[in-house]
C-alpha cells in the first residue's frame, strides 16, 4: 500500500519544511504501524532539498511533481531527471490532469517522461483520468485505457516493475467530491486488466495502482479496502499532517483486516 501525498503549488519552504517535520513526528508516534504501508510526499521542486532533508531519518520518500524529458539544456523554468536524483529525489509525478490541462501534455509528452524517469531510476506515477463529461458520455473506460496505453507505449516490462499508475477521476480531483469505492474499483480493474494485456497477470498484479480525488480520512477506509486499490495520491488533505496520516491510519487499518 502507498499512500502519497501531491502538495501541489502550496506552503511556502518553512512552511513545507514544518509540515515535513509534523509527518516524521507523527510517523514516529506510530514505530511498527507502518511497516507494510510506503509513504511519499511530492512537494514543489523548490521544497525538495528542505523536505529530504527534514525527512531523512523518517520512513517517507520524497518526489516531485513533474520533469523535463530531457537531462540537460535551454529550457528555460524546467527541471530534469538528474537534478532530482541528485538532491535525493526517488519518484516523481507525471502526467498530472492539471499538467495536461494547463500545460497541453500529451500522452506522447508523457511516455517520454515515463521512460526518462526510468532511465534515471526515478519511479513514476503516471496520473490517468476521465472528466465529468467524459464519463457520461460512456466514454470513462475507453479514455482512461487510452491514457495508459498513451503513456506506457514502448515501456519493457522492467521498467514497468517499478511504476505506479494512479487513477484520478478529474471531477473528483479538489471538488471535495469522491468516486464512490465501486466506482474506483471498476476503473481500476480496467487499468489492471490493461495492464495485464500488456505485462502479463503477474507483473500487472503488482504494478501499485493508487486512487486520487477528494480522498480524506473519513473516505480513504472505503476506497482503499477494494481489490484493485493499493493506495492513495492525496492534494489537499496532504497539506495538514492529521489528515495525511489519518489516511495512512486507513491504510494501516485495511491492511490489519485482510486475511493473512
Ligand atoms: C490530486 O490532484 O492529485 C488530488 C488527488 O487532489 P485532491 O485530493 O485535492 O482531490
Amino acid at each position: 500500500m502507498l499512500i502519497a501525498g501531491n502538495w501541489k503549488m502550496n506552503t511556502d519552504v518553512p512552511e513545507g519544511r514544518a509540515l515535513a517535520n509534523d509527518i516524521a513526528t507523527g510517523l514516529s508516534e506510530r514505530p511498527d504501524a507502518f511497516a507494510d504501508i510506503d509513504v511519499l510526499v511530492c512537494p514543489s521542486f523548490v521544497h525538495l532539498p528542505a523536505v529530504s532533508d527534514a525527512l531523512a531519518d523518517a520512513p517517507v520518500a520524497v518526489g516531485a511533481q513533474d520533469m523535463h524529458a530531457e537531462d540537460a539544456g535551454a529550457h528555460t523554468g524546467d527541471v530534469s531527471a538528474p537534478m532530482l536524483t541528485s538532491i535525493g529525489c526517488d519518484a516523481v509525478i507525471l502526467g498530472h490532469s492539471e499538467r495536461r490541462e494547463y500545460y497541453n501534455e500529451t500522452d506522447a509528452d508523457v511516455n517520454r517522461k515515463v521512460k526518462q524517469a526510468r532511465t534515471h531510476d526515478l519511479v513514476p506515477i503516471v496520473c490517468v483520468g476521465e472528466s465529468l463529461q467524459q464519463r457520461q458520455a460512456g466514454n470513462a473506460a475507453s479514455v482512461v485505457t487510452q491514457q495508459v496505453e498513451g503513456a506506457l507505449s514502448g515501456v519493457s516490462i522492467a521498467d514497468a516493475s517499478e511504476l505506479v499508475v494512479a487513477y484520478e477521476p478529474i471531477w473528483a480531483i479538489g471538488t471535495g467530491e469522491s468516486a464512490a469505492p465501486e466506482q474506483a474499483q471498476e476503473m481500476h480493474a480496467v487499468i489492471r486488466d490493461n495492464l495485464a494485456e500488456r505485462y502479463g497477470a503477474d507483473v500487472a498484479a503488482d504494478i501499485p495502482l493508487l486512487y486520487g480525488g477528494s480522498m480524506k480520512p473519513h473516505n480513504a477506509h472505503g476506497l482503499l479496502s477494494q481489490p484493485d486499490i493499493d493506495g492513495g495520491l492525496i492534494g489537499s488533505a496532504s497539506l495538514a499532517a492529521d489528515s495525511f496520516l489519518g489516511i495512512a491510519d486507513e491504510a494501516v487499518h485495511v491492511r490489519q483486516e485482510e486475511p493473512a
